[in-house]
């Protein structure tokens, strides 16, 4: 669920360089105007911060694929291949530590194996999940199309168990926020159980924590 009061935070900044040309093997490519396309932005300061968030650096990032209302990195873009080549297939990877740790706590709570049922008993669920994932490898192959990369070695691995399973709802809700709402089902419903997760705990504003 998006910051209904922060659209402009939400939507980022989309350029003419996040082009996507749908292909008949992804129905769900999306728009060249999609306002949830990942930012090219990318800063020192962005990277501090999500250094500190992981608690490690972050590996293969190339952009900031939501940003909190905050102003901090809350989903990164991850290059298709690693800085030493290896493929990553978490695309869209979450760092806001209190999404990681509300979505931990659903986890735990065993909701990965109710999606499962449901996905077995609702073939329209089903449907719109694999739709979803056919969005994920639209948008890692326009990424990759954008760094110059081949994420052939990818093949056809998204990411969270998608197409058919729900493995981590993480890489799911990180979907979510870059994709924007009515994207990806299972991430939608996994934001609309955290709540206004961005709230509270993101202040003070980005600025005055990186210069702090
Ligand atoms: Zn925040």
């Amino acid at each position: 669920m998006p910051p209904a009061d922060s659209t402009t935070d939400w939507a980022g900044d989309p350029t003419t360089d996040w082009t996507i040309t749908p292909t008949a093997d992804s129905p769900a490519a999306p728009t060249t105007d999609s306002p949830a396309a990942p930012t090219a932005d990318w800063t020192a300061a962005d990277r501090a911060v999500v250094e500190a968030q992981l608690g490690r650096p972050p590996r293969g990032a190339v952009a900031v694929a939501w940003r909190c209302p905050c102003g901090r990195p809350g989903v990164v873009a991850t290059a298709p291949l690693l800085e030493d080549g290896r493929p990553f297939p978490t695309t869209f990877y979450l760092t806001c530590p209190r999404a990681v740790r509300l979505v931990s706590q659903l986890e735990s709570e065993g909701a990965m194996a109710v999606w499962n049922d449901r996905l077995t008993a609702d073939p329209d669920l089903a449907g719109a999940y694999r739709l979803a994932h056919a969005d994920y490898l639209a948008r890692r192959q326009a990424l990759a199309r954008r760094l110059g990369q081949d994420d052939r070695p990818l093949g056809q691995v998204s990411a969270g168990g998608m197409p058919e399973r729900v493995k981590c709802l993480h890489a799911l809700a990180g979907h979510a926020l870059a994709a924007g709402p009515g994207i990806n089902p299972v991430g939608d419903a996994t934001l609309e159980r955290l709540g206004p997760f961005w709230r509270g705990p993101c202040q003070p504003p980005v600025q005055a924590a990186v210069s702090a």
